[in-house]
């Protein structure tokens, strides 16, 4: 996102538009993905020698959950982005830097599809949200259960 400093009027200038997820350079991370445009709602005013930027940014973006593995997508966003730089009249100021590091410092460290992700049990390493195991009580085994799933399918006809 590139603002030029010559088209902002006296009273500011709403900017309402997107960017592609390209901007991010996530493509080297391995379980985080944009899944759409950087979307920003920016208000710029000018000051002698200086472009002031206030707004908010939202992308959705799929992870990894740290509990059960599986991929989710979550919307991230950072409602008070803010962005003061030199600039003089003639001059364009590039926020796609400042845009990526506010985004990527809203990321979750920890991050879980859902609050009550049930995660893999740590035995059998069933995924607890959509089976439930044997371990706990440790009656039966895991194949068990696994044969009980086949047979459900079978009997659906699939
Ligand atoms: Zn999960
Ligand atoms: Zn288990």
């Amino acid at each position: 996102m590139i603002i030029r400093m010559a088209e902002i009027p006296e009273q500011g200038r709403q900017y309402v538009g997107e960017d592609p997820s390209e901007v991010l350079e996530l493509e080297s991370e391995h379980d985080i993905h944009a899944e759409g445009p950087v979307s920003y709602n920016f208000h710029a005013q000018t000051a002698p020698g200086e472009l002031i930027v206030r707004g908010s940014i939202s992308v959705p973006v799929s992870f990894r959950c740290s509990k059960c593995a599986e991929p989710f997508k979550m919307t991230i966003k950072e409602p008070n982005f803010a962005s003061v730089r030199e600039a003089e009249r003639d001059q364009s100021v590039d926020l796609t830097g400042e845009m990526r590091e506010a985004i990527i410092l809203a990321f979750p460290n920890y991050p879980v599809c859902k609050s009550d992700c049930k995660g893999l049990c740590a035995r059998c390493g069933a995924s607890l949200n959509r089976e439930q195991c044997d371990c706990k009580g440790n009656k039966g085994n895991v194949w068990a259960a696994l044969d009980g799933l086949e047979l459900k399918k079978e009997n659906k006809g699939e």
